[in-house]
């Protein structure tokens, strides 16, 4: 797509810091390096987000993950990695080509908080099974 930034990065319009490339995926350093490392995994077809996504371009994406992964670990002396994924501007996504965050986890203070705040009283079992049983039923692959 022409005016996405993504897109541009693959094509070599803007520069990158390259971790990984092969026909289908590209992972590149993100600019912001939230923590040392933190890197972006993206399918070179654009696709906007994950409800965009097809199979096959997951199926692609996936397959480099665990790879670029034990790359983060072996390199860095990381402690954990938390792999983010936005989708849709109210869930904090900024840049509309379907991207991956990999970011690596060194200490309490590196620049990124968990935080789920669990409404686990508010749900019945019966309500979980209501609720799993829907989305099952939704699901077309
Ligand atoms: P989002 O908020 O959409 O999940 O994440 C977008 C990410 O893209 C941000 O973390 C931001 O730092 C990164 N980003 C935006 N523009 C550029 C760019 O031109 N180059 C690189 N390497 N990262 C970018
Ligand atoms: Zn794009």
């Amino acid at each position: 797509m022409s005016d996405c930034i993504f897109c541009k990065i693959i094509n070599g319009e803007i520069p990158s810091a390259k971790v990984f490339e092969n026909d289908d995926v590209l992972a590149f350093l993100d600019i912001s390096q939230v923590t040392k490392g933190h890197t972006l995994v993206i399918p070179k077809i654009h696709k906007e987000d994950v409800f965009d996504l097809d199979t096959e371009t997951a199926e692609k994406l996936f397959s480099v993950v665990p790879a670029i992964s034990r790359a983060l670990r072996s390199e860095f002396d990381l402690k954990g990695l938390n792999m983010i994924n936005n989708n849709g501007s109210f869930a904090g996504q900024e840049v509309f080509h379907y991207h991956l965050h990999l970011v690596p986890r060194y200490d309490e203070k590196d620049g990124i908080q968990k935080k789920f705040i669990s409404h686990q009283a508010e749900y019945t079992p019966d309500d979980l099974q209501q609720i799993a049983s829907a989305i099952n039923q939704a699901i077309q692959i």
